[in-house]
């Protein structure tokens, strides 16, 4: 039976797990919905293959995570019991990353735009006019960092000596209000996909960060992060025959161990150690994983395709999920 949702405030590491609906053209292709969700939990159902005449039933997976999301249910649910219950945390000076991996086609994009929307609308309200937005977005792309809100201008990732991580050079915009928020987010959403060298084919081998600092006045609030991660796919790339897909591809593959290790960290309390310099993008998250780990809350939602032909993708996102838990 269908259990209501566990808010993401009881938890340091909330795990979640959104289908997507087939679609139309998936079915006439003859794709199968593979994928049951009874939140929290998410079944994988291998399809009956005939062999040689016999049916064969190839075994079903089950996976529990915090929350299974299922594709009759919209962005706002998904928010509501992820995102939204730590608003207050940020406006006390939290730190929160949400994080959106899976596969190219899973939802990704689809789920972090919506969320996006949401968290700056519902951060307005609570801040009651008092709280203004400093935004930066930015990309990494094999290996570099691309400004997303000032004409993609290349950044440096520097360390101080006091081991603190800066990107050089990326512009933190300060914004009264949000439907200016909403704005520059759009604009950077649309530089992602729209660059004229920048292919759909390219974004899903992009790591797409959105940072919001919340202040009033001088004062330093809490953090969000929204993280809409490479296509986790492409971590296989890394055995391609491309010389350029290979060396992305295996740059995404350490990224996403890397990270799966840092947010893992996270459950040692404060003094555990974080492997943040296995990556670009765990370095430039340092921040999000390390201090005192009462102030820090990790958001994953990986997003999974329903048809029979994910299955193997499907399982592999699953099992990634599944390790974080
Ligand atoms: P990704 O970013 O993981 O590559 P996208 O977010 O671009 O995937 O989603 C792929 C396609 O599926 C898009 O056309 C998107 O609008 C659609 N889509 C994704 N999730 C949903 C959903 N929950 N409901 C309806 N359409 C969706
Ligand atoms: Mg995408």
């Amino acid at each position: 039976p269908q259990q209501p949702h566990v808010p993401s405030s009881e938890l340091k590491i909330c795990v979640c797990v959104r289908k997507r609906p087939i679609f139309q053209k998936e079915e006439k292709n003859g794709e199968i919905d593979a994928l049951s969700c009874a939140n929290p939990v998410i079944m994988i159902h291998e399809p009956k293959l005939r062999v040689d005449g016999i049916t064969k039933y190839l075994e079903n997976h089950t996976f529990q995570f915090d929350n299974t999301y299922g594709e009759t249910e919209d962005t706002k649910t998904v928010y509501d019991s992820s995102i939204r219950p730590l608003c207050p945390f940020i406006l006390q000076g939290g730190t929160v990353t949400c994080f959106a991996y899976g596969q190219t086609g899973s939802g990704k994009t689809y789920t972090m735009r919506g969320l996006q929307e949401m968290v700056i609308c519902d951060l307005d309200k609570l801040g009651r006019g008092q709280i203004s937005f400093n935004i930066s977005f930015f990309e990494i792309y094999g290996g570099k960092c691309f400004d997303l809100l000032n004409d993609r201008s290349k950044l440096t990732i520097l360390e101080d000596g006091n081991g603190n991580i800066q990107v050089q050079g990326l512009v933190e915009h300060p914004v009264p209000n949000k439907d200016e928020v909403l704005q520059l987010i759009e604009y950077g959403n649309s530089v992602r996909t729209t660059h004229a060298t920048t292919s759909n084919e390219d974004s899903s081998r992009s790591h797409a960060i959105c940072q919001i600092l919340l202040k009033n006045g001088q004062r330093e609030l809490g953090r969000l992060r929204l993280v809409d991660l490479a296509g986790s796919e492409r971590a296989q790339d890394c055995i391609s025959n491309n010389r350029q897909r290979r060396i992305e591809g295996a740059e995404i593959n350490k990224s996403l161990l890397a990270l799966k290790e840092c947010i893992r960290a996270l459950r040692g309390g404060p003094g555990a150690h974080v492997p943040y310099r296995g990556s670009k993008l765990t370095l430039v998250l340092r921040d999000s994983f390390e201090g005192g780990s009462d102030e820090k809350k990790v958001i994953m939602i990986t997003c999974v395709c329903p048809g029979h032909s994910s299955s193997d993708h499907t399982i592999n996102s699953l099992r990634y999920a599944d390790r974080l838990k």
